[in-house]
């Protein structure tokens, strides 16, 4: 008998393997077993096929089999081949993206350590009155340690439990709740352990007992409007499987999703709610966990490996989460019995992996994945994508909106100032318009909190020799270097190069480097010498690498440790703040002037998101409407008007106008095939050549070669091809062709360096 297996690998297609005798009855299709392979390396692989086919090369035998279980469902293999095949790239760099990385190497097994909760219970020793009450009485001298163990007997019901002689009767409690409890810290606890009188232990998180209380007393009641929504995405349903809801910011989208959630569970389903890559989940978990409790598993970038494999291993078992919260990769996990999906900010870009491959939208791989398993779809959003709201206008979808703000809060006043002039006048203080001042200062008066938005990490983008004009450069990439005042370096953003500021221009000699444009760091620099009573937090990739920061930062702002808050697109992304009456967007035109076909559509959105973080409800400590403050370099653009009268209609209409007339998506697919190699000559000599050989066969929907933005990064150049398929075409057909025509590039001597991948949509 023969096993076909996925092998962690960027390779095409599957690998065969000899199932030895005394591992017959244990493999079995979508079990992970330990292979050899090459020389000496070994691999998790997955089991996708048994048979009796003996193929034409030596296989070679299954070491052994790393667990019973079955780890890989039969309909998410079937997806992981429609990802592979849809974004042209092979089922082992699926599989990769897929399963946690303590999964996929030979002793995975080992490396699992289920998560466990620290416990903290009274010796046997000292379950006896006499001694108990012995060393409470000694422990005069010990105050503290005396105060936390009296706590202890209270929250526990020693006394009871003495009194009838039965140890059972003793509540569990954790160490958490009890030092929080007592208001002691873990070195008071701990002496009372070397006393012997507490023990502390584990539990394993699965051990902790679903909350019994049922989920519908705790479900949010919903407005009038929010009701009516609800019921039209589930008259929607009822002839599509798909629903666009179209809500604006702050009109309670998460609570008809908790609605929705609680029916879905109610059949019987399992539910998965994606969420963008950024945003750590965070405000949204708390608010389904206190609805759904430990019902609830959450699946994110910022979670340990070891958290990771756990989540994996729960869905493959008897008992798995029945609602699991997940960004991307999600939705490559298994689920048994999936009933509704949800995906949450359907527009971010987020959603789209850019590097390595796959090069996925988690969206439309959940929308497959919903077809598949025959579930339903809610996207929500305020600012549909052009590909959603074309499907939903085109009947594909269903659409239901939501108009107003729950509770009747105003939508923010949006004023545009243009810095351009200003500038002219010399009217700005740095980065800061008069207006944008003059609502910051009025806000901080009323103690409300200000949100200010640069969409650049870095204390500037550039640093500049006044005397010649030499910049400084990634020596590894096209771009120029990010000057890092904190750290006092400059930094590659794409490839993490760091160096020394230099004191002097290296092209000159002269000491006169000065720093170009703005990034938080700087902005913030600015704010303590404008408002040196304010308190500030700053909120980029730089100040939350890990997930506490992340997580500490947007507590701390909504408990108010802060009053202004600075930050890139991260502070988009659904976070709801409720005392924030100012925004400042500080440049809006950096987002309108990025050289991509969608940078309209991203702006509107950005904009409209950053927006809507202001004045989000109707809490008494904010006297007024949100008020929003735009600054960009030209106030009469048009997608900046109609950020300002809020008009996703008109929004839509100017840039499908502008796709039709210049065939992008969605009135067409565009499939980008790119290449990369060391030498500059080579590849250009390769670009041409593959536009040559596409032509031939594609004729005008091949456009190029050129260079990309950043046309080389970490050493290698890069080129690229787009293509242009009408929408009727036959994507396996076009698929094949490019498989065709870079298995004749590649295998030319010449071109054996070079790299070829694709990035479709
Ligand atoms: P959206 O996701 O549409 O931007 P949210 O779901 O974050 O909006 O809701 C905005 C605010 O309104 C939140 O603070 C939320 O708690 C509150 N809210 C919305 N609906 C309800 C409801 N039915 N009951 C109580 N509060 C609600
Ligand atoms: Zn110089
Ligand atoms: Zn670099």
């Amino acid at each position: 008998m023969y096993a076909d297996c996925i092998v962690p690998l960027p390779l095409e297609g599957v690998f065969t393997y000899n199932i030895p005798t005394h591992l017959t009855h244990l493999v079995q299709v979508g079990c992970r077993v330990n292979v050899p392979f090459g020389q000496k390396k070994q691999y998790a692989a997955l089991v996708t096929r048994l048979h009796d086919e003996k193929p034409v090369y030596d296989t070679k035998d299954i070491l052994t089999v790393l667990e019973e279980s079955v780890m890989l469902l039969p309909h998410q293999l079937k997806l992981w081949q429609w990802v592979a095949e849809y974004y042209m790239c092979t089922l082992g760099e699926v599989y990769k993206a897929a399963i946690p990385s303590g999964l996929k190497e030979k002793d995975g097994v080992v490396m699992y350590r289920p998560r466990t909760v620290d416990f903290v219970r009274l010796t046997k020793d000292f379950f006896d009155p006499i001694r108990l009450n012995a060393l409470l009485a000694s422990l005069k001298v010990a105050r503290k340690q005396q105060h936390l163990l009296m706590r202890y007997i209270e929250l526990t019901g020693v006394n009871a439990a003495l009194t009838l002689q039965n140890a059972t009767l003793v509540k569990e409690i954790t160490k958490e709740e009890i030092l929080k409890a007592s208001g002691c810290t873990g070195s008071i606890l701990k002496a009372l352990c070397d006393r012997g009188v507490l023990e502390e232990y584990e539990v394993v998180v699965d051990r902790i007992p679903t909350s019994s209380i049922p989920s519908d007393l705790l479900l949010p009641s919903l407005s009038e409007a929010q009701q009516n929504a609800k019921q039209a995405i589930e008259t929607e349903w009822e002839k599509k499987d798909v629903c666009l809801l179209h809500g604006v910011t702050a009109s309670g989208k998460t609570e008809i999703y908790i609605h929705l959630i609680n029916d879905a569970l109610k059949s019987g389903k399992q539910v998965l709610f994606l969420l963008p890559e950024i945003v750590l989940t965070s405000q949204l978990t708390d608010r389904l966990k206190k609805v759904f409790g430990d019902r609830l598993g959450v699946y994110h970038s910022r979670y340990t490996d070891a958290e990771r494999v756990e989540v994996y291993r729960k869905q493959v078992s008897d008992n798995p989460y029945d609602i699991l919260i997940g960004v991307r990769s999600s939705v490559l996990l298994p689920f048994k019995n999936l009933g509704l999906v949800i995906v949450d900010e359907e527009h971010e870009t987020s959603f789209k992996q850019a590097e390595p491959a796959p090069r996925y939208h988690a969206r439309n791989v959940a929308l497959m994945m919903a077809h598949m398993a025959k579930a339903k779809v809610v996207l929500g959003t305020a600012t549909p994508s052009l590909e959603t709201y074309n499907n939903a206008l085109q009947g594909k979808y269903g659409y239901v909106s939501l108009t107003t703000r729950y509770g009747n809060v105003c939508l923010p006043e949006i004023e545009v100032v243009d810095i351009a002039e200003l500038k002219r006048k010399k009217l700005m203080t740095g980065m800061f318009s008069p207006l944008l001042l003059k609502e910051m200062r009025e806000a901080l008066e009323r103690k409300e909190q200000v949100i200010l938005f640069q969409n650049r990490r870095g204390f500037a983008p550039m640093l500049e020799c006044q005397v010649c004009g030499w910049v400084p450069q990634c020596p590894h990439c096209d771009v120029s270097l990010t000057h890092h005042k904190r750290s006092n370096r400059l930094v590659c953003h794409y490839c993490s190069y760091v160096q020394e500021i230099p004191q002097r221009c290296p092209q000159c000699e002269a000491e006169k480097l000065s720093c170009k444009g703005y990034g938080t760091e700087r902005i913030e620099d600015e704010l303590t010498m404008l408002f040196p009573e304010a308190k500030l937090m700053r909120m980029d990739l730089d100040t939350t690498r890990s997930r506490a920061s992340y997580e500490g930062i947007v507590k701390g702002f909504q408990r108010g440790d802060a009053d202004i808050l600075i930050g890139t697109q991260m502070v988009v992304k659904g976070l709801d703040f409720r005392r924030v009456s100012v925004v400042g967007i500080l440049n809006a035109s950096t987002m309108l002037n990025q050289p991509d076909f969608r940078s309209y559509e991203r702006a509107f959105q950005m904009m409209t998101q950053v927006a809507g973080r202001a004045g989000r409800s109707a809490n008494a400590s904010i006297s007024r409407r949100g008020r929003v403050v735009l600054q960009v370099h030209d106030a009469k653009q048009s997608t900046v008007q109609q950020v300002v009268r809020g008009d996703y209609k008109a929004m839509f209409a100017e840039q499908i106008e502008e796709r039709k007339l210049f065939n992008y998506p969605p009135l067409c697919r565009l499939v980008e095939v790119y290449m990369k190699h060391k030498d500059e000559a080579v590849l250009e000599h390769m670009a041409e050549e593959l536009a040559r050989t596409l032509r031939m066969v594609f004729g005008q929907r091949v456009l190029g070669p050129d260079m990309p933005a950043i046309a080389r990064v970490q050493t290698m150049y890069i080129r690229k091809v787009c293509l242009k398929i009408e929408l009727e075409a036959s994507l396996t057909e076009v698929r094949r062709r490019l498989r065709e025509i870079q298995t004749f590039l590649l295998g030319k001597a010449e071109y054996k360096a070079a790299q070829m991948y694709y990035d479709v949509d």
